[in-house]
């Protein structure tokens, strides 16, 4: 029997999906994230605007875009986002325009976003896949967010005050992933853009009717 020509393969096209992440603070999502967009090819983060202050290394535009309060409110004014909120005291969004950007390279998406933001884009992007990412208990989040020692005394106990309200929303996602060893919640991450990529309405079409006809 002859030998099928494999090159073909490489030309199908699975791309356009968008995942929304989002964990209490401290739970390890911006780890996962980052682990993913270091490893697989085609998937980028959306770069969200923030009114945070930039912790200790980071860079601007590349873990977030840190804008002013009176910047941020003009862009929520102009319909500049696909979801904005407040978390923690600072405001957060999504730019529109990044999304479609990233969209039109044919880039699958993360977005990195609280669960007020997940909640206000089910309504306009059904087709997106929701994952929560949970710590293994509330005494390891506190232990990670101290560790991490990236913020004070009291925004700690502000996140962990908000943790607890954050995990009852776990059922807005898709997909949970407890977060307990590093290596196997990334396993489980990557098996969910796997198989979102498998889906029959994110295949090429045409690559598949050329092998028909
Ligand atoms: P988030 O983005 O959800 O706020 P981070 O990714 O910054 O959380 O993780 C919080 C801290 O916990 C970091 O110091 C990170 O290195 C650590 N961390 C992440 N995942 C794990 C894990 N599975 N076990 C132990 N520590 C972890
Ligand atoms: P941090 O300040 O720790 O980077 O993020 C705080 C929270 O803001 C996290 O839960 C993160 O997911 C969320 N966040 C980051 N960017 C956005 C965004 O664009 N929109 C919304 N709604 N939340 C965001």
């Amino acid at each position: 029997m002859a030998v099928a020509k494999v090159e073909h393969i490489k030309t199908i096209q699975r791309r356009g999906n968008l995942f929304v992440v989002s964990a209490p603070s401290g739970a390890g999502k911006s780890t996962l994230c980052r682990k993913l967009l270091n490893r697989m090819p085609d998937i980028k983060l959306s770069v969200s605007y923030t009114t945070r202050e930039p912790r200790k290394g980071e860079v601007n535009d590349v873990d977030y875009t840190f804008v002013s309060r009176e910047k941020f409110r003009k862009m929520i004014d102009k319909g500049e986002f696909a979801e904005w909120a407040m978390v923690h005291g600072n405001l957060y969004g999504t730019s529109i325009k990044r999304v479609k950007e990233l969209n039109r390279r044919g880039y699958d998406i993360i977005l990195d976003i609280d669960i007020h933001g997940a909640v206000q884009l089910r309504k306009s992007h059904e087709g997106a896949v929701y994952i929560f990412i949970l710590p293994p208990s509330m005494e390891a989040l506190e232990k990670r967010l101290v560790n991490r020692k990236t913020d004070s005394d009291e925004t700690i106990r502000n996140r962990l005050d908000n943790a607890k309200a954050e995990i009852s929303q776990y059922e807005n996602y898709d997909y949970i992933i407890i977060n307990d060893r590093i290596d196997k919640a990334y396993k489980e991450l990557e098996s969910i853009v796997l198989s979102a990529r498998l889906r029959t309405e994110c295949t090429d079409h045409k690559w598949i009717k050329k092998i028909i006809n």
